[in-house]
């Protein structure tokens, strides 16, 4: 595992990497709602988006931890790591449950840069929190599987060669327990055809995300990850890396806000002295840092104790909703800061709170977090 050294020289090369991407390239692609294209290759020459395949795959076999880092100095330099980030949340659920055959398969390509896995396909129209009630069905035929269905908020899946998909392999109401009976497939939309249809879904910001249509899509029975009717398990497995992940992004948020807010508060004047010497504009700064930071604290123990390998969905869940909070938080800061400057593009003020409100709800909303903390961890009565 690196020390703190060299994550620090991770975090240095990552800033000195995104660098070229400025405010005018993220207001450019934002203008024209356009997919981030030379970023992501940039990212994936420099094998970033390959962090976390081991090197026995030709990756850089890091943890946690590191991939934080990356995804956290993307977002404070001001950009955005939505359009792939999703290699570093899927990844777990192929490594750890993954056939050796599929990882072999797959896994180089992906290391290399030649093969993008960066779409994830669970949500559908009727089923978002409560995953267990989605209803795409994948009926075994033979050696494959044929999937049919529908799948809503599907990012980046126009930008990707590899769908990790989730659908019910056993009638709902079949299994003992509500968790059984669906099952993970890597499918590999090269091969799909017909089989899997999209049409964008227009959002807040900028962002590709699809409603996706599985119509007689045909999956080799290989391609099936793990054990057919665990895949919720398998699902689940994945969530503290990606809670940790997205309370990265949330961070660096905070953080470009705090650091803009506090620039621009120390050089505007407003009746003949610097708005910043004002408590109402210098304080909830101050605070917003305060919040940020220890989401942060948070959000590494999560981290260390992921990559030991040890449990850590309280803290993983709890390093989401601080980060999330204290990004917005943050966002609310820098707008009393700039004031009227605050909607305008150039500013990039007005683009990142737009980016920011997602983590409220995504990739888990918050209240299903808290929902988590007071059930689970707490134990107090279940509301589901
Ligand atoms: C930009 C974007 C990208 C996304 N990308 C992907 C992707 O790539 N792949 C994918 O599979 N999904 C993706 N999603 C979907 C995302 O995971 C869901 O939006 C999220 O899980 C919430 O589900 P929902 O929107 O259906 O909300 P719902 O489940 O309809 O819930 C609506 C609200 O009710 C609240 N609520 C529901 N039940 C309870 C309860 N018991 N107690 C308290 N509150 C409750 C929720 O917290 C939420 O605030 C994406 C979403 C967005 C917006």
């Amino acid at each position: 595992m690196p020390n703190e050294q060299e994550r620090q020289v991770l975090r240095e090369e990552v800033r000195r990497a995104v660098e070229a991407f400025d405010g005018a390239y993220w207001r450019e692609v934002d203008r024209a709602a356009a997919y981030p294209e030379a970023f992501v290759e940039r990212l994936t020459e420099l094998g970033y988006l390959a962090a976390l395949v081991p090197p026995e795959y030709g990756g850089a076999g890091l943890g946690i931890g590191e991939a934080s880092v990356i995804l956290e100095e993307i977002h404070r330099s001001g950009g955005n790591a939505a359009a792939c980030h999703a290699q570093m949340y899927t990844m777990g659920t192929v490594l750890r449950h993954g056939s050796e055959e599929l990882k072999a398969r797959y896994l180089p390509d992906i290391a290399k840069g030649t093969l993008r896995l960066q779409a994830f396909g669970v949500t559908e129209p009727d089923a978002g929190s409560d995953t267990t009630r989605i209803s795409t069905r994948a009926t075994r035929v033979g050696d494959e599987y044929v999937i049919n269905g529908q799948k809503t908020f599907i990012s980046r899946v126009e930008f990707s060669d590899l769908l990790l998909l989730l659908a019910r392999s056993t009638p709902a109401g079949e299994s003992e327990h509500r968790t059984d009976g669906l099952s993970v497939f890597l499918v590999d939309l090269r091969e799909a055809g017909e089989g899997v249809t999209w049409q964008r879904i227009p959002l807040m910001f900028n962002h590709h995300s699809y409603q996706v249509f599985l119509t007689d899509l045909h999956v080799p029975a290989s391609g099936l990850v793990g054990e057919e009717g665990k895949g919720f398990r398998y699902i689940i497995d994945g969530w503290n890396a990606e809670r940790c992940l997205i309370a990265s992004e949330a961070i660096g948020d905070g953080r470009f806000f705090v650091n803009r807010a506090a620039a621009y508060a120390s050089t505007r004047q407003v009746f003949g002295r610097m708005i910043g010497e004002n408590q109402g504009v210098q304080f909830p700064i101050a605070a917003a840092h305060a919040e940020v930071e220890a989401a942060a604290l948070m959000r590494d123990r999560a981290a260390e104790l992921f990559d030991a390998g040890r449990p850590c969905g309280p803290e993983a869940n709890m390093a989401k909703l601080l980060a999330s909070r204290a990004s917005r938080q943050a966002g609310e800061a820098a707008v009393t800061a700039f004031g009227g400057s605050a909607f305008m593009v150039e500013n990039d003020i007005e683009r990142k709170l737009r980016e920011t409100n997602l983590f409220e709800v995504a990739p888990v909303s918050n209240n299903l977090v808290l929902a988590y903390l007071g059930q689970n961890v707490l134990g107090m009565p279940r509301s589901y």
